[in-house]
């Protein structure tokens, strides 16, 4: 019977993209899908610049954005008339090398991250469903079946359900997911269109009653719509085309639609699970959670689940951290998924909200309020880095500490450019590493040789300041670009007594 450190059940994005980073941490993995093929349509378009950050660790940002369109504002638009140009690249410049919305459609996605799971020497092993499984102490059996009947066996230290919001493994498991559905039919299409707008960035029309969110993704017209169907049409989901969707909003961006490449509807669903671990079993990605596609988080959220959950299986498998670590998952994931879910609703809600009030608000009033903020420099960067999911921390984790100027044990590492040299670039391994703007004091240069603690030292200069950083201070930062500690006395001890606490055997 074949074992495995990890089995990943689902080879959605979630799914490859955990393979991927545990294969490049030397985890062996094993991942089965029960489809014959990754899927054909374009699904999830917005890849955020918190993802592109984080596959920079792996060498992967930069072909994805040379095969995406980086999208650089978003329009607003209200009963045909043009409310609002926000640029992103304005609100994002000094926060991220990535200060774009990447418009790349998730099949293309899926194509490379399963040829980079291919080099890695890792392929998934198609028409194969996951079934059932049992837990035992040291390890889970899991039961497989081929397309043909035939069942097969094999075991693995963790799994890792990633198979979607019909999730098997949650289903097992006895994972609730609750929520709901909304009343409007959305429709997704990949049309090639003619007209301004689909030359180049992001616009959203809003009507009465109505809206559509259009994303070219080529620089010859071939573009994304999301809306809505019309109300006396809704009934008839599955026998729709795209001459029963509401063209007002369309229309309203003069927009002419040539040829409709992929029609698709669907109801949204706003769900959550209430726990992310069992055991030795853990939910990711749409097996944990879905939501609207408003404001494009459903996916890099998935991503996101599965590089926090990467590094902590992997310390786990080498038997370097306490079991804790894995449980830090959950707290760190389920909190913002909690958070993300009730933002799309409220946002979502609104948007399709119908009645003459919610009409007014929407088209007159919201546009008004959201180009004055956009406006004003805090606000503006503030929409950014919340879209682009880089104000995501982990403030309340038992993996945060300290505190050391403007930030805070559980923040993103804040991104920062001295002199030339990125505090982002990756190092040779996805690794910890202690990071020190200024001076390091001998004792704190020693413990981190003796432990094998990378210690990356940048010349004090105002980007750092800047960035929120404090001369001198030490910075511990995660495998996964997230700050553990900050001590403004830059202190060994503390930095040991950080790993002793929380019985961290690598590094005591
Ligand atoms: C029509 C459509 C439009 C969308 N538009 C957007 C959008 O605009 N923006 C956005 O952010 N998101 C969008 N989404 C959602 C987005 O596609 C998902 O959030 C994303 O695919 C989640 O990735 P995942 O890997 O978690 O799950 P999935 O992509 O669902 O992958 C799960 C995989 O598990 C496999 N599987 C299931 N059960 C088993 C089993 N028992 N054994 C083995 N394999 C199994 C499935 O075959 C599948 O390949 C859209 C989805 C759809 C369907």
């Amino acid at each position: 019977m074949d074992h495995y450190d990890v089995f990943i059940a689902g080879s959605g994005p979630t799914g490859m993209v955990l393979a991927l980073y545990l294969a490049h941490q030397g985890v062996k993995v094993g991942i089965v899908d029960k489809t014959a093929a990754p899927g054909t349509t374009s699904r999830a378009m917005a890849v955020q610049a918190r993802i592109l950050e984080l596959y920079r660790q792996i060498g992967l940002a930069d072909e994805i954005v040379a095969a995406g369109k980086p999208n650089q504002a978003i329009n607003l638009w209200a009963k045909g008339k043009h409310k609002a140009h926000l640029s992103l690249q304005l609100a994002g410049a000094r926060y991220t090398p990535y200060p774009f919305i990447l418009v790349y459609p998730q099949d293309r996605h899926e194509e490379v991250l399963v040829r980079k799971l291919e080099e890695m020497g890792v392929t998934v092993q198609r028409e194969t469903e996951l079934v059932g499984f049992e837990e035992h102490e040291c390890e889970v059996t899991v039961r497989l079946r081929k397309a043909d009947g035939t069942e097969k066996q094999c075991t693995a230290t963790y799994l890792a359900g990633c198979d979607g919001a019909h999730s098997a493994v949650r289903h097992l498991l006895g994972g609730s997911f609750t929520g709901g559905t909304y009343d409007r039919l959305f429709y997704v299409a990949d049309v090639e269109a003619r007209g301004k707008a689909a030359e180049g960035e992001v616009h959203l029309s809003l009507e009465t009653a109505d809206f559509v969110i259009l994303l070219p993704y080529t620089d010859t017209g071939r573009c994304r719509l999301i809306g809505t169907v019309r109300e006396e049409r809704a009934d008839a989901a599955g026998q729709l085309s795209f001459e029963d969707v509401s063209h007002r909003a369309l229309e309203s961006l003069g927009l002419r639609v040539e040829q409709v490449h992929w029609f698709s509807t669907y109801r949204v669903h706003h769900r959550v699970t209430d726990h992310y671990r069992y055991g030795r079993a853990f939910l990711l990605g749409d097996a944990a959670h879905v939501h609207s596609p408003a404001g494009g988080q459903g996916m890099n959220t998935g991503i996101g689940d599965a590089i926090n959950l990467a590094w902590k299986l992997a310390a786990a498998v080498r038997h370097e951290a306490p079991q804790s670590l894995l449980d830090s998952y959950e707290a760190e994931r389920l909190a913002f998924a909690h958070k993300l879910v009730d933002t799309t609703d409220r946002l979502f809600t609104f948007v399709t909200a119908e009645g003459t009030f919610a009409d007014f608000m929407r088209t007159r009033i919201a546009p008004i309020f959201a180009s004055a903020a956009y406006s004003i420099d805090t606000m503006r960067e503030l929409i950014f880095r919340i879209i682009s999911q880089i104000t995501i921390n982990y403030h309340d984790s038992w993996l945060s500490a300290g505190a050391a100027g403007a930030l805070k044990g559980g923040d993103r590492l804040p991104w920062a450019v001295q002199d030339g040299r990125d505090n982002h670039a990756p190092l040779p391994k996805i690794d910890w590493q202690v990071q020190v703007y200024g001076t390091p004091n001998d004792a704190l240069g020693d413990w981190c040789t003796r432990h094998g603690m990378p210690l990356r030292v940048f010349d004090w200069g105002q980007g750092h300041e800047a960035a929120g950083f404090t001369r001198n201070a030490l910075y511990l930062v995660r495998p996964d670009n997230h700050i553990a500690l900050c001590d403004t006395g830059a202190s060994a001890e503390t930095l040991a007594k950080y790993f002793r606490d929380r019985a961290y055997r690598r590094f005591c």
